[in-house]
C-alpha cells in the first residue's frame, strides 16, 4: 500500500549537497540553501504487473512559504521492466508530468513542469504505470525535499578553472522591452535565444539577463543553460523604479519595485535584495531625468545609502548611442569617484543593455559592449558575483575584442587592499595585450597621474610613495585621438583603506 513517511531522504541530501558545493565559498550561499531535514517527504508504494496501464495516486501537504520543491522518483526502471512516470498537481491546478527527478520553484521549473506558487494544502501525486513486465515486482519511492529557498539551478559550474571571464551583465528580452526584427522584418518582442546566440558569438563566458521588474526569464535560462555550456547564464533584474534602474544579480524572488519616499525607499530595495543574497548595482546614473528615457536617470540620489551598493555601471552600452536615448556627455565614472571618495568602495562595472537581440545599429549596440572583465575562482554564478563583489574586475569600453589591463601591486590585484606606512613605496605593475599605441593613464585619487607611466612592450610600472594615509589608483588605456574615452578600465587597488 501506498504510504507516507516523514524521514530524511538520503539521496536528495546528497544531491542537494552536490549543488552546495558547486554553490558553497561563501557563507551567504551556503545558508541560503541550508537542507532542513524536517521537509523532506518520501512516498512509497509497489510496482506490480496488476497496475499496468492504470494510476495510482498518492498525497501530500505543502506547507507555507516554500519556494522550491525538488523531487525524484526511485524504481526499479525500465532495464527490469518496470516504467513509472510521476505526474503533480497542486491543490488548485495541474502541474506537469513525464520525468524521474525535476524541481518547481515560484520562478523556475524543469521542463514539463510549470513554474509558480507552490500552493499550500494537499498536493497530489499520480504515479503513471506505463509499462510492468510479467512476473516483474518492486518497490518504488519518491522523494520530495522542500524548501524554503529559491532554484539552485544557476549554481553551475561551466568551467572549475580560476580566471578572467568576460561577459555582460545587464542585457534584455522580448520579456521585457527587447525588441528585433520578425522573419518579415517587423519589429516583434525579441526571442530570448536571439539575445543568447548574439553572446555566444561574442564568445562571452557568461551574460545577465536582466528583464525590468520580472524574474520571467529565469524559467527559460534554467531550461537552456546545459545547450549554453559555454555561456554561464546568471539570473539578474533590472529593478526599474520611477526614480532610477538598479541591476540585482542573483537567483531572486519578486522585489520591489514601487519603492517611493513614502516609508519604503530604494534603500529598502537594496536591504530586500541583500536578503536574497544578491548584489546590487546602479544603472545608467548619468542620464538626466527628463523625458528623453523617463525614470532612467538616479533621481534617488539624494537619499542613497552609497554603502548598500555593491557596484556602479561605469559605462553603458546607450552610450553615445544615436537613438532616443542619447545621454549627454559622460558616464558613471563620476558617481563611482565620489563613492570612493567617500571611503566606499562599489564596484565599477560596465552593462552593454542590449534590447535589440543582438542586432547591431550603431557602433556601439550589441551584448558585450561594453564587456565587463571578472577574476572568478570558476565559471559559475556565486563565484562571478564574488568576484565583483571583490572588485576584481575590468571594463572593455569597446566589447570583447578590447585589450586585457591588469593592475597589480606585487600580489594585490585590482580591488584589493595594499597597507603602506608612512614613507614606503609601492611598486604597481599594469600589464596589457594592446598593441596599438594606446596610452596609459592612471588615476590617483580621482586625477591623473602626472608622470604618465611608458608602457612598453604590453608593460609598465609606477613607483608610489605612501604618505600613510588612504588613497586609491586605477588605470585606464585611452587611444590616441584627444578627447577619446577610455578603451578598457580597471578598478582601483586601495591603499590604506580601513
Ligand atoms: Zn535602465
Ligand atoms: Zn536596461
Amino acid at each position: 500500500m501506498p504510504s507516507v513517511s516523514p524521514r530524511p531522504s538520503r539521496s536528495v541530501c546528497v544531491l542537494f549537497a552536490a549543488a552546495l558545493s558547486l554553490a558553497a565559498t561563501t557563507l551567504r550561499a551556503q545558508a541560503a540553501h541550508a537542507h532542513d531535514p524536517s521537509l523532506d517527504i518520501e512516498l512509497h508504494g509497489t510496482i506490480t504487473p496488476e497496475k499496468i496501464g492504470t494510476h495510482e495516486t498518492q498525497t501530500f501537504q505543502m506547507p507555507q512559504g516554500i519556494e522550491r520543491i525538488e523531487v525524484e522518483l526511485e524504481s526499479p526502471g525500465f532495464q527490469k521492466g518496470m516504467y513509472v512516470t510521476v505526474g503533480i498537481f497542486d491543490p488548485e491546478r495541474y502541474r506537469g508530468e513525464g520525468r524521474a527527478k525535476f524541481s518547481i520553484s515560484t520562478v523556475t521549473a524543469t521542463g514539463p513542469y510549470m513554474p509558480g506558487p507552490l500552493v499550500p494544502g494537499t498536493w497530489k501525486v499520480s504515479f503513471g504505470f506505463n509499462y510492468v513486465a510479467p512476473g516483474a515486482h518492486g518497490d518504488y519511492t519518491l522523494r520530495i525535499h522542500l524548501s524554503r529557498q529559491l532554484d539552485p539551478t544557476h549554481y553551475i559550474a561551466l568551467n572549475a578553472k580560476p580566471g578572467w571571464y568576460m561577459g555582460d551583465l545587464h542585457s534584455h528580452t522580448g520579456n521585457t522591452d527587447a525588441v528585433c526584427k520578425s522573419q518579415s522584418g517587423k519589429d516583434v518582442p525579441c526571442p530570448v535565444w536571439k539575445l543568447l546566440e548574439a553572446a555566444a558569438s561574442q564568445k562571452l563566458d557568461f551574460l545577465a539577463i536582466t528583464d525590468h521588474n520580472t524574474q520571467a526569464t529565469f524559467n527559460e535560462m534554467g531550461q537552456v543553460q546545459p545547450y549554453y555550456d559555454k555561456l554561464l547564464l546568471i539570473a539578474g533584474e533590472e529593478v526599474t523604479t520611477v526614480r532610477g534602474h538598479t541591476n540585482v544579480w542573483g537567483t531572486i524572488g519578486f522585489l520591489d519595485y514601487r519603492a517611493a519616499d513614502k516609508g519604503f525607499t530604494v534603500n529598502d530595495l537594496f536591504d530586500q535584495a541583500h536578503a536574497q543574497h544578491a548584489l546590487v548595482s546602479i544603472n545608467h546614473s548619468y542620464w538626466p531625468w527628463d523625458g528623453h528615457c523617463p525614470g532612467c536617470g538616479w533621481g534617488w540620489a539624494p537619499i542613497t545609502d552609497y554603502s548598500k551598493v555593491d557596484a556602479i555601471e561605469v559605462i553603458n552600452g546607450y552610450h553615445e548611442h544615436g537613438s532616443w536615448f542619447t545621454p549627454p556627455p559622460g558616464n558613471g565614472i563620476p558617481l563611482w569617484e565620489a563613492q570612493l571618495a567617500k571611503g566606499l568602495r562599489p564596484t565599477g562595472v560596465g552593462g552593454g543593455d542590449e534590447h535589440r537581440g543582438g542586432e547591431q545599429l550603431s557602433l556601439h549596440d550589441g551584448v558585450g559592449i561594453p564587456t565587463t572583465v571578472v577574476y572568478a575562482r570558476e565559471l559559475s554564478q556565486p563565484a562571478i558575483l564574488e568576484g565583483i563583489r571583490a572588485g576584481h574586475v575590468y571594463v572593455k569600453t569597446h566589447g570583447p575584442d578590447g585589450p586585457e589591463l591588469l593592475l597589480n601591486a606585487g600580489p594585490a590585484m585590482m580591488g584589493d587592499e595594499v597597507k603602506a606606512a608612512s614613507g614606503s613605496t609601492v611598486n604597481f605593475t599594469i600589464t596589457t595585450s594592446d598593441n596599438s599605441g594606446a596610452r596609459l593613464r592612471l588615476y590617483l585619487d580621482g586625477k591623473i597621474v602626472e608622470s604618465e607611466p611608458a608602457l612598453s612592450s604590453g608593460k609598465a610600472s609606477y613607483r608610489w610613495t605612501s604618505d600613510g594615509k588612504r588613497h586609491w589608483l586605477r588605470a585606464e588605456l585611452v587611444d590616441g585621438a584627444p578627447g577619446s574615452d577610455a578603451i578598457v578600465l580597471t578598478n582601483p587597488i586601495y591603499l590604506n583603506w580601513k
